[in-house]
């Protein structure tokens, strides 16, 4: 049996993502943990930038529509794709600020309504939010190929408007009963 997207993440949905360059951005369990958060944060909310992109991630769904949508855009539509996963509490205490009404600009509509900013005054505040998940023992996760590849098939037949021949972004319509 695979792992569920939750028991990848360490987390129980609702979670917020963060897409990784690389998993080893997230640094290892056994690196020196001060000297690792540091060089976490460092990698993956740029100490130039004050402004970052996170999906919020309800159902194994959302994870999907992100996923493929984020290929998509990659043109990489099969690619694994790594991930750490947030709470929003950790988000708040951080003192980072989550602008929900900022839609992604991918080509599915429903992945782009699981966009949100999040803004920090400055990188002591991203410090503390990485901090808290590594103290936390969050690891980061990954969609495997196989995985993006049925992922990527099932979007397909929902009719998902980053397809060529998709038609209606049907993917928004399925179990979004959930979403404001
Ligand atoms: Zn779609």
């Amino acid at each position: 049996m695979e792992s569920s997207p939750e028991e990848l993440a360490g987390l129980k949905y609702p979670f917020y993502v963060r897409k990784l360059d690389k998993r080893s951005r997230w640094g290892h369990k056994t690196d020196e943990i001060e000297e690792r958060k540091r060089s976490v944060c460092k990698a993956i909310f740029d100490p130039a930038k004050t402004l970052f992109s996170l999906y919020q991630i309800h159902s194994d769904e959302d994870l999907k529509r992100v996923t493929i949508a984020l290929n998509a855009s990659r043109e990489r539509l099969n690619d694994q794709v790594d991930y750490v996963a947030f709470k929003a509490s950790e988000i708040n205490f951080a003192d980072i600020n989550i602008i929900e009404e900022s839609p992604g600009e991918t080509d599915c509509v429903a992945a782009n309504n699981l966009h949100v900013d999040v803004e920090g005054a400055n990188g002591l505040r991203f410090l503390a939010l990485c901090s808290a998940a590594i103290d936390a023992n969050r690891e980061a996760f990954r969609i495997t190929r196989s995985n993006a590849k049925r992922m990527a098939e099932e979007m397909r037949n929902y009719g998902c408007l980053v397809f060529a021949e998709g038609t209606s972004c049907k993917c928004q319509q399925s179990s979004f009963g959930d979403m404001k």
